[in-house]
C-alpha cells in the first residue's frame, strides 16, 4: 500500500514537473472603445451593460491605468507591434506613416519560436503584415457594412456586419490553424471606430433611453491653453451629418437600408422640425452618439462572448492567456468631445482586461502604471521566449500573477504628433505620474504648459501650472520630462526622426511624420 502511494506521489511530481505547453494567446484589440463603455469598468452613467467583457474581468484582472504613448490608431498599432515608441518605429501618425515592416517585431519573434500567428480585421499600418501565417484585414480604417477584406493579399468582399465577419473569420482560423503549435491571434475589430455605425439588429437597443450627460460636456476651457479651445473635435462644431446618422452610409444593402432608414428617419424628422441650435443641439448629438456608439459596443461584446464560449467547447480556455484592450481610450461627450488624441485622461487610459487561468486571481484589478507598450515583450514573456533590449515597455507577466515590483515604473512619457488634420489637436508631449501630468504644447503657434492635478482635479478641468504652491512640482515634473526623453531616446525640440537605418531631423507634422520616400503624399487611406 505504503510503496503504491509513494509511486502515485512520483507521478503527481513528474507529472507536475513535465514542460508545460507553451500558453496560447488571445488578443481581442478594439478601435476606440473607452473604458466608460464596458459596465466592469464602473461608469457612473451606467451607458451599456457588457457581460462578455465583464466576464474577462470577473476571471481575471482588470487594469486601471493602462496608458497609451500617442493616442491615435495606426501608431499605437506601431508600438504594440515593435514595443518601440513612436519616434523610434517610424509610424507617427494616421496621415501619411507607413510601417517598415522589415524592423524587428514580436510575432516575428514568436513565429521563430514555433508559435502559429494570425491576425484578423483592422490593420491600419499600410504595409502588409509580416510575421503572421494568416493575415485578413480590413484596408485602411475598413468599412462596418458588407466591408471589403484583404485575404493574405487577395482582396475579397464580404457580406454583413464587420464585427460579426471578423468573429467568424477568427473562429475559422482557430479551427483550421496548425494545432502542433501554440497559436498567437489578433483579433482586431474595427468598431466602435467613428461614425459608430451600429449593426442592424441593435438598432434602437436602448429603447430611447436619456444617457446622463458628462459633468464636463460644456467645458468652456477657461484658464487653459488656446491649444484646448482652438481644437476641431467637439460635439459643438466637428459632428458631421454622416456622424449623427442624418444621412445613411454608402454601401448598405437595400434590406440593410429599409432598416437603416425605419430606424433613423422617424427620429430624423423630428429632430429636423425642433430645430435645435447651442446648448440643445450638443444634447441632442450626444445622445445620438451615445446610442449609436454603445450599439457597437454591443457587438463587440457579443464577439467576446462567442470567442471564450468557443474556448470553452474546444477546450482552449486553460491554456489560453486571452487580453483585452484598445488602441486608446474615447471621449463619450467629456470636455465636450469626442475622439481622442489629447493626454487627458480619457484617451490616455484605454481598457486591459487579462485572463489566464492558473497564473492570475480572478476577479482581481490593478492599478499600476501599465502601457501597451509593454505588450511586444509582455507576449514574448508568455511564450518564454527572451525580450529583445531594445525594446521599451516591460513585461507584465510579474502583474499578472499580482506581483508587485518595487521597482515599477512610477512616470510615464507621452508624445502626440498629428496637426493639423483632422481634428486640429496640436502636438503636445508630457509627462504622466499617479497624480499629475505636466504637459508642453509645443507648435505651431502655441508654447504653452499646463499642469493637471487628478487628486484635486480628477475631470482635469483646471491647470496649476501658474500657482506658486505647485512650483516645486513643476520643477521636478520637468526634470522627470528630460530624464524620460533621454530613456526614451526622444530628443526634443526637434524631434530626431529614425526610421529602418535612417535618420533625419525635422518636424513632427504630417508632411514631414514618415519616412521621406515612401511616406509624402503617398498614404492611400485618409486620415481619420
Ligand atoms: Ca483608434
Amino acid at each position: 500500500m505504503l510503496s503504491r502511494i509513494l509511486s502515485l506521489i512520483l507521478l503527481a511530481s513528474t507529472l507536475a514537473a513535465a514542460p508545460k505547453a507553451p500558453p496560447n494567446i488571445l488578443f481581442i484589440f478594439c478601435d476606440d472603445l473607452a473604458s466608460q463603455a464596458i459596465s466592469a469598468y464602473g461608469e457612473k452613467r451606467q451607458l451599456l451593460q457588457t457581460p462578455g467583457l465583464d466576464r474577462l474581468a470577473k476571471e481575471g484582472v482588470r487594469f486601471d491605468r493602462c496608458l497609451v504613448t500617442n493616442s491615435i490608431c495606426g501608431p499605437m498599432r506601431a508600438v504594440i507591434q515593435t514595443g518601440k515608441y513612436s519616434h523610434l518605429n517610424g509610424f507617427y501618425n494616421n496621415s501619411n506613416s507607413r510601417f517598415d515592416s522589415s524592423q524587428q517585431t514580436f510575432p516575428k519573434l514568436l513565429q521563430k519560436a514555433g508559435y502559429t500567428n494570425a491576425i484578423i480585421g483592422k490593420w491600419h499600418l499600410m504595409t502588409d503584415p509580416v510575421g503572421y501565417d494568416y493575415w485578413h484585414v480590413l484596408p485602411g480604417q475598413g468599412a462596418y457594412y458588407n466591408p471589403p477584406m484583404i485575404d493574405n493579399g487577395k482582396q475579397v468582399r464580404h457580406s454583413g456586419y464587420v464585427t460579426d465577419i471578423i468573429t467568424d473569420l477568427s473562429i475559422d482560423w482557430l479551427n483550421k490553424r496548425d494545432r502542433t503549435k501554440p497559436f498567437m491571434l489578433m483579433l482586431q475589430h474595427k468598431a466602435p471606430h467613428r461614425e459608430w455605425e451600429p449593426p442592424i439588429r441593435h438598432l434602437g437597443h436602448d429603447k430611447d433611453r436619456v444617457y446622463p450627460e458628462p459633468e464636463t460636456l460644456f467645458d468652456a476651457f477657461e484658464g487653459r491653453s488656446k491649444a484646448l479651445s482652438d481644437h476641431d473635435m467637439g460635439l459643438d462644431r466637428t459632428f458631421t451629418e454622416r456622424d449623427a446618422k442624418l444621412v445613411p452610409p454608402a454601401n448598405l444593402t437595400l434590406d440593410q437600408l429599409k432598416y437603416w432608414n425605419d430606424y433613423y428617419e422617424p427620429r430624423n424628422a423630428k429632430f429636423r422640425e425642433a430645430n435645435l441650435s447651442g446648448k440643445e443641439l450638443v444634447r441632442w448629438r450626444y445622445q445620438r452618439y451615445m446610442h449609436d456608439y454603445t450599439a457597437c459596443v454591443k457587438a463587440v461584446d457579443e464577439s467576446v462572448q462567442r470567442v471564450l464560449a468557443y474556448l470553452d467547447e474546444q477546450g482552449l480556455a486553460e491554456n489560453t492567456v486571452v487580453m483585452l484592450s484598445s488602441d486608446q481610450g474615447f471621449y463619450l461627450g467629456e470636455h465636450g468631445w469626442f475622439d481622442k488624441r489629447w493626454i487627458f485622461e480619457e484617451s490616455l487610459s484605454t481598457p486591459f482586461l487579462v485572463r489566464w487561468p492558473g497564473v492570475s486571481k480572478p476577479g482581481t484589478t490593478d492599478k499600476h502604471i501599465v502601457s501597451l507598450l509593454d505588450l511586444a515583450q509582455t507576449f514574448l514573456d508568455i511564450a518564454g521566449q527572451p525580450q529583445p533590449a531594445d525594446m521599451q515597455g516591460r513585461s507584465l507577466v510579474p502583474l499578472f500573477r499580482g506581483e508587485a515590483p518595487a521597482d515599477w515604473r512610477k512616470s510615464f512619457y507621452y508624445h502626440y504628433y498629428e496637426h493639423p488634420v483632422p481634428h486640429r489637436v496640436r502636438p503636445h508631449y508630457g509627462v504622466i505620474t499617479d497624480r499629475y501630468k505636466l504637459i508642453h504644447y509645443y507648435k505651431p503657434d502655441v508654447d504653452d504648459w499646463e499642469l493637471l492635478d487628478r487628486e484635486k482635479d480628477p475631470l482635469e478641468t483646471r491647470s496649476y501650472y501658474n500657482d506658486p504652491a505647485y512650483a516645486d512640482t513643476v520643477k521636478e515634473l520637468k526634470a522627470e520630462i528630460q530624464r524620460l526623453q533621454v530613456e526614451v531616446k526622444e530628443s526634443l525640440p526637434p524631434p530626431r526622426f529614425t526610421h529602418g537605418n535612417k535618420t533625419w531631423e525635422g518636424e513632427p507634422t504630417p508632411a514631414e511624420g514618415a519616412p521621406p520616400k515612401k511616406g509624402r503624399g503617398k498614404a492611400k487611406k485618409k486620415a481619420e
